[in-house]
This record gives structure tokens, sequence and C-alpha cells, in this order.
């Protein structure tokens, strides 16, 4: 007879929750989005508190002409999660995602998977939820206007994270192809955002105390210049997330506070890997538990150089688990070989024959 691990049955073990991405809409949905962006920056944010509980690593990078393929694992002693992530900035063109994702939630005591998700609209969600938890310790408190440079796939989930959370009250849109811009401004319609569509970054930043960029190019960009950048505000800046990809002009980082989630990953893949290898940064995690200082005057700048660091997306799969089981979105999958003796697995095999 099998025992079963701590508080698992037998038959739990043996199928695997599955979020689908149409069950992955419907939990979603359920709580609404900016709810759920709300709920997973909470769960970063606790998770950031307990930083040194878990396993660290940069992620593993496979890099190739068109783009990237990441894994990113992390460990908290209770549960293991890694995603699998890729970035290629030329998919849009020829109709694909340029960021698709899927993860795996498993228990440590046995190693068993307990979740597998759909991550690609996940990763829009945490990443918006990591921008919140990030301006929330440092964007001036009474920021209302936020500029978007870069439309595509994530800007939306940030401009209603930022609404929700932050309290902004217009967003202005800059995307390079106009079209882009159209969809946010028509997906933003009706969500209590002022939404103004601009002609140039230029335009985009008059009179914002946010400015998050989230553009896609695989090569050393110059999206922000330094002339465009005011005191006080805080950038956002998602985009720069690979070696020799990058979005502000390095002049603007040395006039920065700089933030960041994993020195060691950031180093190679942020914005400051334009600056010597020993420039100080402060990781975003001290000022959440207050051992580091984040805003320390009205007119600093204050720069979140986000890569997407595995604890977010593992914050966000343990969010995903509870709803998903709480709602039953999800259907149960038979990944797991599950033999009456677990010896007998040749047997298992040898009986399953017609
Ligand atoms: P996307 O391809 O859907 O959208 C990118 C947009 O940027 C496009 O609309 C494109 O026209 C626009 N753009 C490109 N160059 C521009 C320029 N010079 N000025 C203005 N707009 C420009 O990509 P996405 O899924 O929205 O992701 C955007 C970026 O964010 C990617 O580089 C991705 O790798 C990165 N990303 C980072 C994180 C993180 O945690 N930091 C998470 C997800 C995605």
């Amino acid at each position: 007879m099998r025992v079963a691990p701590h508080d698992l049955a037998p038959s739990e073990l043996a199928f695997v929750p599955f979020v689908s991405v149409e069950n992955m809409m419907r939990i979603v949905h359920d709580a609404g989005v900016a709810e759920t962006i709300a709920a997973i920056a909470d769960r970063i944010e606790a998770d950031f508190l307990r930083w040194e509980s878990f396993d660290k690593t940069p992620r593993v990078a496979a890099h190739s002409e068109e783009g990237v393929i990441e894994l990113m694992p992390t460990s908290d002693g209770e549960f293991y999660g890694f995603k699998y992530v890729n970035g290629h900035p030329a998919n849009m063109a020829r109709g694909f995602q340029t960021v698709t994702a899927f993860g795996v939630l498993a228990r440590v005591d046995n190693g068993y998977p307990v979740l597998l998700s759909e991550m690609t609209v996940l990763t829009a969600l945490r990443t918006a939820a990591a921008s919140v938890v990030a301006a929330r310790h440092l964007a001036p408190k009474d920021a209302r206007v936020m500029a978007m440079i870069g439309n595509g796939a994530q800007c939306e989930f940030q401009a209603l994270g930022f609404r929700h959370c932050l309290g902004i009250e217009e967003v202005r849109l800059y995307d390079i192809d106009p079209a882009a811009t159209a969809k946010a401004a028509r997906n933003l319609a009706g969500t209590g955002l002022t939404v103004t569509s601009c002609d140039s970054a230029e335009a985009a930043m008059e009179g914002a105390q946010i400015v998050t960029t989230c553009t896609a190019d695989k090569k050393q960009a110059t999206i922000l210049t330094d002339n465009m950048v005011g005191a006080g505000v805080h950038l956002n800046a998602i985009g720069g997330d690979c070696p020799g990809k990058t979005e502000l002009h390095r002049d603007i980082l040395l006039r920065s506070d700089i933030f960041v989630e994993y020195p060691p990953q950031t180093r190679v893949e942020g914005e400051i890997q334009q600056l010597d290898p020993d420039h100080p940064v402060t990781e975003l995690w001290q000022v959440i538990a207050g051992t580091a200082p984040g805003r320390t005057g009205r007119d600093r700048i204050t720069l979140f150089d986000s890569v997407g660091f595995a604890t977010e997306d593992f914050s966000a799969l343990r969010h995903i688990h509870a709803e998903a089981l709480r709602t039953g979105h999800y259907v149960d999958l038979d990944m797991l070989a599950d033999p009456d003796d677990p010896r007998d697995l040749f047997g298992m095999l040898a009986r399953a024959k017609g």
C-alpha cells in the first residue's frame, strides 16, 4: 500500500492540475484583471520580505540571433518552481508573440509537480505586479500621470496595475507603430484612465511622474535620451532584459538611483550592463524590508531596472495554484506514471499493451 507524503491522497498525486490559457483567463476574470495584478503584487512583496529563504540563481539563457529562451528556477524549501520563457523581438512581425511562457510548481518533499500552467498571460500580470511593487516604494507619492513607451502585449497590464494600485489617472501612450498605440487606447477605454495617444516619446513624457519603457528590439536602443528625463521622475524600465538589449541612454543611469531585483542577473541583462560592474545599485527587497533607502528626495530620479526574476514567477504561480484549486478552473493532467507498486513501472507498461 502506498503512503501519501504529508497531506496528499494518492489519487491527488497521480494527476497534476493544469491551467490552460483558457482557464487562466477564467481565473483572471473571476477576480478581475486589476485585482489579480494587485494580489500577485502582494505575494511578490511578501516573498521579497523573505528573500533569504529562496534559492537564487541568474536565469539560464540560450541565446540565438533571433532571441533567447530562458529557464528561471527557484525554491523556498517547501515548493520549487520554474518558468520557461522566450523573448523574440522579431516574432511580432511574423504574427507570433514576442514573449511566451509556461511554468511548473512542485513540492520539495517528494518532488512531485502540483501545477503546470500557461504563463504568457501570467507573465504580463506578474510583470505589471512587479512594476507596481517597485513603484509603491520608489515613485513620487502624488504621481497621477504615467507615460507608456512601447504599447505591445505588456502595455495594458502595466497601465491597469498602476491605476488600481497607485492611483494613476492618466496614461500617455507612445509606440513607433501607431497601430499598437491605437490597440492599447481601445483596450484601455472605459477603464477609468484618461488615455492620451502621443506621436513621440517626448510628448508622452510631458507631465508624467512615472515613465515605463516596454519596447522590444534586440539591440542597445535609446528609447529615452538624457535630456528627456527631468528631476523627480520614477523610471520603470522593463524592455531591456538581455545582454545587448537596453532602452535607456547611459547618461540617464548615471543620474539615477538604481534599484534591481537580483544583481548577478541584472548586471548581465539589465540597463546596468552599460555601467561598470561595481556601480552601486540597491536590491529592491532591501527597500521593502526597510534596510535600504528608496526615494530619498522629491528631485531624485529613481530607476527600477526590471529584468524579471524567478521569485516573482514563483509568487505568481503560488497565487494561480491557490486560485485554480479555489475556482476549479483547471484540468487534471495524466502526467505522472503511477504504478500500484512504485517499483513495477515496467509491469504497468506491460499490462497496458492491447
Ligand atoms: P511586444 O513585441 O508585444 O511589444 C513591444 C512594442 O514595442 C511594440 O509595439 C513595438 O512597436 C514597440 N517598439 C519597439 N521599438 C520601439 C521604440 N523605439 N519606441 C517605441 N516603441 C517601440 O513585446 P511585449 O511582450 O510588450 O514586451 C516588451 C518588452 O518587455 C520585451 O523586450 C520583453 O522582452 C520585455 N519584458 C520584460 C519583462 C520583465 O520582467 N522585465 C517581462 C515581460 C517582457
